[in-house]
This record gives structure tokens, C-alpha cells and sequence, in this order.
């Protein structure tokens, strides 16, 4: 099979592989849709490596179809739509036994230790299956939309963190593929203003049409003023920083109202720090929440809204590039063009 083999920091390679052969208690999955993201890009480039294995086949916003099931695994069938969650995790260590599995001690990757969607064909081997990291999708579901569960569960994870009430007014800092995830699952939420914040012109046009209040451009407008405006004069209920700019930090928390809720989603470069005064948090109440990845349970909650068709999954993947280009697929992540980059084997 054709697979995008990571020889090393730099070099994606896009070769014949062989087909991984499902031994008992394994699934093999015919990848439908993989969607690529900024951390594809960054294992990439060799910025990122803990936890990543010379050799691994890229890629963990996997869905695709049941294509072989090993012997003795029940509860799956050949042609069954399926997603794979890609953090693995132990179940037995004290974050996993807390319902904080997603920072299991002993987690390992799809796309950086586990070969991963860059392919055609994806195992899912024993310990996976086991850990019921394959999750069936309803017949007909688009794959191109299921390849979103991973970020979208992310999204729905920062969702249970920082908190959406009826009424309330959301901002949103970036209106990437994240920042119109974040868009969606706040009006689901019940939010009945939503600000979205973004340099790019067409970035702003698409957020606007998936439904955003107002749309700022932040080079050219105050936002500060145009929130103050939409709440009379108090600040948002909750603010979302969906790109990892250092100095959205400190302005994120001048968005909120007293008592409000900032969450920094998106990664920030390593190292950086923010000169925050912390008399803003203690005057102000502000509840200041992170997400990293997501549990097994953002998995079928996101399986779920895709499903019902609640996710516009068609304006948020963009593109779709064949596996044989799945170098320039993931170089295309950071040129800024697009939305969402889907490789979709042929
Ligand atoms: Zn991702
Ligand atoms: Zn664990």
C-alpha cells in the first residue's frame, strides 16, 4: 500500500509499504479521509519529537472503513464506517483511573508512534481495540466530515472547560478550522452572540457565513471597542483563543467581563511568556482554562453532531488532496490558504 512514511525531521516520504495484516483481537481500517493539521506540520519539520518514532507513518484524524476484522474481536463488521481516537491511553494510572485519561502517563499516538491515516490501509492493533479506540459511525456518514472527530472532540473538550451558558457572548480569537469548530459548538451551546476575530479576509467571509455575529479584523479595527459595544460596555462571557499568538493572552483576559471565562486553546511557541499582570485574574474572577487533546468520550459526542449533520463539515474541509501529494497536503497547512486539509487516498 501507499503510505507518507516520516524518515526524519524534514523528509516525508510517500511509498509503497506493506499492507499491515490484522492478526487476532485487530481491525484493519481502509482509510477513507485524513485530515492534516498544524501538528502534522510541526512533526514535520522536527519541532516536534517526544514521543515520535523514526519511520512512523504520519497522520491521527483517521476515519475510514472496517476493511478486516481480526479473529475473536466482536462488535465490529466488515464495511462498518469507523474513526480512530488517537491518543491510547493505559486505563490503570492515577490520571486514567480520575476520568483525566487524556493525560494518561502512559499514553501513546496515531501519527507518532502508532503508524497513522496517511495511508491507505490503518491497524488498529490488540491493546487498541481493547481500549475501544475504534468507534463505529452511522452507515452514510461523509468520511471527509468523521476525519474532523479528532479536532472537533478537542474542541468539545475545551467546551466542557471553559463553559457555555444560554445568552451568552462568546469571542473568538482566530477563525482557522479550530476557531469555526469552537464557533459551531458555542451556538450549539446555547451562546447568542459570537465575535469572531481574524486577520484574513476570507477567513472572516467564511466565519461570517457559518454564522458568526460579527466578524473584526483586528489589524484594522479595535476589538476591544466592538466587544464593549456588543455587551454594553461589560466584556464578553467567555473568550476562546484559537490561534497561539502569546499576545492574545494578556487581551483575552481584558475581553472578558468580571467573572469571565478565557480558554487558551491553541498552543502557544514553546517557551514563550506573556507579561501578564495576575491582578487582572484576582480583581476580575477570571476563570482561565487550557485543553489539550480530548477523551474517548469527545470522540462519540463528535461522532454524534457529525452524524446529525450539525457540523458543517463541507465548508470546513476546504481541500482534498490525493495520498500520492500528501507532502504538499500538509506544506499547504502553512501557507494559511484553505480551512481544513483533507488527504483522501484514491
Ligand atoms: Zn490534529
Ligand atoms: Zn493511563
Amino acid at each position: 500500500m501507499l503510505a507518507a512514511v516520516m524518515k526524519g525531521p524534514g523528509q516525508l516520504d510517500v511509498m509503497e509499504v506493506p499492507t499491515p495484516e490484522p492478526g487476532p483481537g485487530e481491525l484493519l481500517l481502509k482509510v477513507g479521509s485524513n485530515t492534516v493539521c498544524g501538528t502534522d506540520l510541526r512533526i514535520l519539520k522536527g519541532e516536534k519529537t517526544t514521543g515520535v518514532r523514526p519511520g512512523v507513518v504520519l497522520g491521527h484524524e483517521i476515519a475510514g472503513t472496517i476493511a478486516a476484522v481480526g479473529e475473536g474481536v466482536t462488535g465490529y463488521a466488515v464495511g462498518d464506517l469507523a474513526v480512530i481516537t488517537p491518543v491510547v491511553t493505559c486505563g490503570n494510572c492515577w490520571f486514567c483511573l480520575r476520568e483525566l485519561e487524556h493525560f494518561c502517563e502512559k499514553s501513546i499516538y496515531y501519527g507518532y508512534a502508532l503508524d497513522g491515516g496517511l495511508a491507505e490501509y490503518c491497524l488498529a492493533p490488540e491493546f487498541v481495540v481493547k481500549r475501544k479506540n475504534v468507534t463505529v459511525a452511522k452507515p452514510g456518514t461523509p468520511l471527509t466530515a468523521l476525519s474532523l472527530v479528532e479536532p472537533l472532540g478537542c474542541v468539545l473538550n475545551g467546551l466542557t472547560n471553559y463553559k457555555v451558558f444560554l445568552g451568552d457572548t462568546a469571542v473568538i480569537l482566530g477563525a482557522g478550522p479550530i476557531g469555526l469548530l469552537h464557533l459551531t459548538v458555542c451556538r450549539l451551546a446555547g451562546a447568542t452572540q459570537i465575535i469572531m476575530s481574524d486577520p484574513s479576509e476570507s477567513r472572516r467571509a467564511t466565519a461570517k457565513a457559518l454564522g458568526a455575529d460579527i466578524v473584526v479584523d483586528p489589524l484594522n479595527e479595535d476589538l476591544l471597542q466592538v466587544v464593549k459595544d456588543a455587551t454594553s460596555g461589560r466584556g464578553a462571557d467567555v473568550c476562546v483563543i484559537a490561534i497561539g499568538r502569546l499576545e492574545l493572552f494578556a487581551q483575552a483576559l481584558d475581553l472578558v467581563r468580571l467573572g469571565g471565562r478565557v480558554c487558551a486553546f491553541a498552543g502557544f511557541p514553546k517557551g514563550g511568556s506573556t507579561g501578564v499582570d495576575p491582578n487582572v485574574i484576582h480583581y476580575n474572577e477570571i476563570t482561565v482554562t487550557g485543553t489539550s487533546n480530548s477523551k474517548r468520550r469527545h470522540t462519540e459526542e463528535a461522532i454524534h453532531l457529525i452524524e446529525s449533520g450539525l457540523i458543517p463539515a463541507d465548508v470546513i474541509v476546504s481541500h482534498t488532496f490525493p495520498l500520492e501529494k500528501a507532502v504538499e497536503a500538509i506544506e499547504f497547512v502553512s501557507s494559511g490558504e484553505g480551512i481544513k486539509i483533507a488527504v483522501v487516498p484514491e
